[in-house]
């Protein structure tokens, strides 16, 4: 038998499902049962009736999952540290502090971050539902964490006012404007599709900025054949499958956390049940409270 027979049965056996983020490596979102972006899988593990959920991504997203559903195992088969950036960047005592000097701010946190962050937050959210967080949620000022970038992105769309938290994504925040400009010289004045953890100076010079669903969504149904991307790599799997006839041109934009889910570990950890998330149970039942309003006030 081989290693993708031997993955079906196993999923099969013991009722998994196997979740992978758009920045896996392409062996992993080909094996995977659903590929999407943060706010995407959130949304099926917490919906799906699987016993097992094997995440393929960082460390919060299998976390997210397990506060979601903390009656399913969730797997997480990583070689050593996956984490964001982002989960050490705010803390909870950073965080409080800031709600001390803006006491009647709401905070909202990237999903992009601790799960002992989202149990002293009032609502998660991802960058493709962020802005419709800010408007729905019932506080005229915002405390945003840990996210600057994303941060300064919404308040350039809501009048509410926005105090953004000094945090940053290290692949999207180190792209400049000359990474850019090479991208052009060498390909021509082409679109430019630009993830809203970019800094501003790329933002203003993109095209379209959106989430990793919505950069997927723009390119696919753009009529050009050729796009410059300023995400993380891994999304060009996916946009090769859907558009093979386009070609698509990155700054170097490598997440290498992402990158530490293997087809061999995921075996690995179905066949034992190991790499397991074990939580907290009073951080699994406060850090679900944001969780929640992510979904509520995103509509989801
Ligand atoms: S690309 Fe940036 S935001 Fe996304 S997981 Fe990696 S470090 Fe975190």
């Amino acid at each position: 038998m081989n290693q993708l027979e031997k993955l079906k049965k196993l999923k099969k056996e013991k009722n998994a499902i196997i979740l992978a983020h758009y920045y896996q490596n392409a062996d992993v979102q080909d094996v995977a049962d659903y590929v999407g972006d943060s706010y995407y899988l959130s949304e099926v593990g917490r919906d799906s009736d699987a016993d097992i959920i094997v995440y393929c991504g960082v460390k919060f997203m299998a976390e997210s999952a397990k506060i979601l559903s903390p009656k399913k195992k969730v797997l997480f088969p990583v070689h050593g540290d996956a984490t964001c950036c982002m989960e050490h960047q705010a803390t909870p005592g950073l965080v409080l502090e800031m709600k001390k000097n803006h006491p009647n701010a709401k905070v909202i946190t990237y999903i992009n971050s601790s799960s002992e962050v989202k149990a002293v937050s009032d609502a998660c959210c991802t960058s493709s539902s962020a802005l419709k967080i800010v408007e729905n949620i019932d506080a005229a000022e915002i405390i945003f964490v840990p996210d600057q970038n994303l941060a300064s992105y919404v308040a350039e769309q809501t009048d509410k006012k926005i105090i953004p938290f000094d945090g940053q994504c290290n692949v999207h925040h180190k792209v400049t404007l000359e990474n850019i400009k090479k991208l052009i010289e060498e390909h021509g004045d082409i679109e430019i599709l630009a993830h809203p953890e970019c800094q501003k100076e790329i933002r203003d010079v993109s095209t379209y900025v959106g989430s990793t669903a919505g950069i997927l969504n723009y390119a696919k149904t753009s009529p050009n054949k050729e796009l410059i991307v300023v995400t993380e790599k891994g999304i060009h799997h996916q946009l090769k499958k859907d558009s093979p006839e386009k070609s698509f041109y990155f700054p170097y934009m490598v997440c290498s956390p992402m990158k530490r889910v293997f087809i061999e570990s995921i075996i690995d950890a179905l066949e034992d049940e190991k790499c397991e998330v074990i939580m907290d149970e009073e951080l699994i039942k406060k850090a679900k409270v944001s969780l929640l309003n992510m979904h509520k006030y995103a509509g989801g």
